[in-house]
């Protein structure tokens, strides 16, 4: 029960709460299949759902609907068959390293074919097996970075017998600038895209990630493949973002001090007081994803109070101003916020210099996780009743 409890401060002694709300997950989930209709909905989970815990969160998307998932290596795929009922697949986005073909084969696990290598690899397992085995045929349409390249794709076209007895369930690419919707980068690439489903007129289109749902249903092909939208970064950089956040990330104050004008604070002594400043040191440093270039630049909040980050951000800890707020209001074990309805993921990416993807990916493992799922609180309280 005490998983279900969203609330930062704990009697636990974390140093601080990562809150990850999987109904708004399962929201974000259908919210994108409403956009994407007709349009299947994969996930993707790689990277260990963009650090979110893909144990965690494949089952609640399998609950929702979703019966494709994509990670990035074949090391990530057995852990998550492990976690979700057969009838659902499994995509190795990087396709297989030499000697893996066999393993993935007998799993049943889907691998990209990025090169006519790694498809030649592919067809000699099917034959020695005798049977035929599932793929997806990826091109690169312009970003120069898995796929299969245009003479590769006129050698196919050539002599399909180089993908005999391989099964291709979808012929996919990947969107270099899908979250800019004016970048010409993605009628480029939708233009190569249509002629690739022209050359191969039986398959199925498997195009866009999270920004390519939200171009135009004409990026949609058959299967879309979001990830950072269902963890609730924004898909597109120049509209609202019309995700629901799921992660929030509270981290308790280790101490506060008041200093005089003049004194510096932090490695290097970047910053300098110019007045009397209270100050508090928070438990949280780049070790647990806060990024060093947050150092004089980022903020935490209370109460919808901006607290600047001051001085580099350190290892395990930072320090913040809070003279805005009145004396006394913070002390050992209080929490401050440093994504929430305050500050959202991509705010806080935004003043890192990065991405939403980057600081999801890189939280870790020293916050307290705790995973609210309000549909499990409901059916609980209804119990009770
Ligand atoms: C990571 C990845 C995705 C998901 O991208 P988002 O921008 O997070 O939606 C989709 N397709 C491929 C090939 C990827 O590498």
């Amino acid at each position: 029960m005490r998983d279900q409890h969203g609330e930062g401060a704990d009697g636990e002694g974390a140093s601080g709460v990562l809150t990850i709300d999987l109904g708004a997950l399962r929201q974000n989930y259908r919210a994108l299949r409403e956009r994407a209709d007709p349009a299947d909905v994969a996930a993707v989970v790689k990277a260990n759902a963009y650090g979110l815990d893909a144990l965690r969160v494949a089952p609640i998307l399998y609950e929702a609907g979703c019966r494709n998932f994509f990670v990035a290596h074949l090391s990530e795929a057995r852990p998550l068959q492990g976690c979700l009922s057969r009838d659902a697949r499994i995509f190795v986005l990087n396709g297989l390293q030499p000697g893996g073909e066999c393993a993935a084969a007998d799993d049943g696990i889907v691998p990209v074919l990025n090169s006519l290598e790694q498809a030649r690899n592919w067809a000699a397992v099917a034959s020695n097996a005798g049977r035929e085995l599932p793929a997806v045929l990826q091109f690169d349409t312009g970003m120069s970075r898995l796929g299969l390249s245009e003479s590769e794709m006129a050698q196919l076209i050539a002599d399909p017998s180089l993908v005999r007895g391989i099964d291709i369930l979808f012929v996919m690419s990947h969107l270099a600038s899908a979250d800019e919707p004016d970048s010409l980068q993605n009628t480029e690439q939708l233009e190569r895209m249509e002629k690739l489903a022209a050359a191969f007129p039986s398959s199925s289109i498997c195009f866009a990630n999270s920004g390519g749902i939200f171009l135009s249903p004409a990026y949609h092909g058959v299967l879309v493949r979001p990830g950072i939208a269902l963890y609730g970064g924004a898909p597109s950089s120049a509209k609202p973002n019309p995700m629901q956040p799921v992660v929030r990330l509270d981290v308790a104050v280790v101490q506060t001090r008041t200093v005089q004008s003049g004194a510096r604070v932090g490695y290097s002594g970047t910053y300098t007081a110019n007045r009397e400043t209270s100050l508090a040191t928070i438990a949280a440093g780049y070790a647990d994803g806060l990024p060093r270039s947050l150092s004089d630049k980022g903020a935490a909040y209370y109460d919808g109070v901006r607290l600047p980050i001051v001085g580099r951000v350190s290892m395990d800890s930072m320090t913040v101003d809070i003279s805005a707020l009145p004396p006394g209001t913070l002390s050992l074990g209080s929490f401050v916020e440093i994504i929430g309805p305050n500050q959202t993921l991509d705010m806080l990416a935004a003043d890192a210099g990065t991405i939403s993807y980057e600081i999801l990916t890189s939280l870790g493992r020293r916050y307290r996780r705790c995973y609210v799922d309000p549909v499990i609180a409901d059916s609980h309280s209804t119990r009770s009743k």
